[in-house]
């Protein structure tokens, strides 16, 4: 089975570096008011892919258990300390092209400043709506090469590459931007029906952050966030899309975290439970479960 390269912030200190101490504060807002607009009030069983340090997880609260996934175990030890250890929260190292969960098990995900670090998006698409319950709702943030700042760049030829243009940019190792019509297009293809766009960060601008007041950005970001329905000119866009019915069969959720997995290899269900790991009976494969984390990254 082959795996497209990943991008691993284990060892990193991404949260305090890139969130707390670099002037994120007016994105983090933007952010938090579009999700509060997207998320479905309440909900059963959340998977957050790319959930890193668990900074958006406190949004999810009308969800009654969430799954924090992250490729790096550094980043969901730092969830850890930040959310405590309850039955509210399962910790899972994994791949997002590989994910261990059985089929139709969640009833709503969320996938925020992930997707950028794909090199092939559609296949993990493909793989949440695989997990997810019939009509369940994604909601999906991707950086948007068909920027202002990029077209204006584009414009003065201060930039080579074509913000027009259906192909993905990568203008850092593995950090992607994608046109809207890409992304939406691999959604409707894996079976997501597109229901609201919203425009985010309009004012991601260093200049303007050091001079406007973070609240009066913000609040006027807010507004100008209903445009997503009109065009896509942000450098982060949030797409609310919902599971087709025939696409997905629905679970009964199970109250036990363990009946969640399957194998990540080879598919199978359920994995039998030893004390401090996971054994797939069909491939002998076994995946550790360590500090409260099940590590599904490497048997
Ligand atoms: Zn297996």
């Amino acid at each position: 089975m082959t795996t497209p390269p990943i991008c691993n912030y284990d060892g990193s200190n991404y949260q305090k570096s890139f969130w707390e101490r670099s002037g994120r504060e007016y994105e983090d807002r933007c952010e938090a008011i579009a999700l509060k607009r997207l998320l479905p009030r309440s909900g059963k069983l959340m998977l957050e892919l790319g959930a890193g340090a668990g900074r958006n997880t406190p949004r999810y609260a009308g969800f009654e258990r969430i799954v924090l996934l992250d490729y790096s175990r550094t980043q969901l030890r730092q969830a850890q300390d930040r959310l405590g250890c309850s039955d509210r929260y399962i910790y899972v190292a994994a791949d997002i092209y590989h994910l261990p969960f059985v089929d139709g098990l969640f009833d709503a995900a969320t996938m925020i400043r992930a997707l950028h670090h794909m090199t092939e998006p559609w296949r993990a698409l493909q793989q949440v709506r695989q997990v997810l319950q019939p009509e369940a709702a994604f909601i999906l943030e991707f950086a948007n090469k068909q920027n202002l700042k990029a077209i204006l760049r584009y414009l003065l030829r201060l930039q080579d590459w074509n913000p027009f243009t259906l192909d993905p940019v990568e203008f850092a190792e593995l950090n992607f931007d994608f046109h809207p019509k890409a992304v939406y297009g691999w959604l409707r293809d894996v079976g997501f029906v597109i229901e609201k766009i919203l425009n985010v960060s309009h004012f991601r601008v260093g200049f303007l952050k050091r001079v406007v007041p973070t609240g009066l950005l913000v609040f006027v970001d807010s507004l100008f966030q209903w445009t997503g329905a009109l065009w896509q000119l942000t450098p982060s866009v949030f797409i609310k899309s919902h599971v087709a019915p025939h696409m997905s069969r629905g679970l009964e959720i199970p109250v036990d975290p363990n009946a969640f997995f399957k194998c990540p290899q080879c598919g199978h269900k359920p994995l039998i439970e030893k004390r401090d790991h996971r054994v797939c009976p069909h491939c002998r494969r076994e995946w550790r479960v360590r500090d409260g984390i099940y590590d599904f990254r490497e048997p």
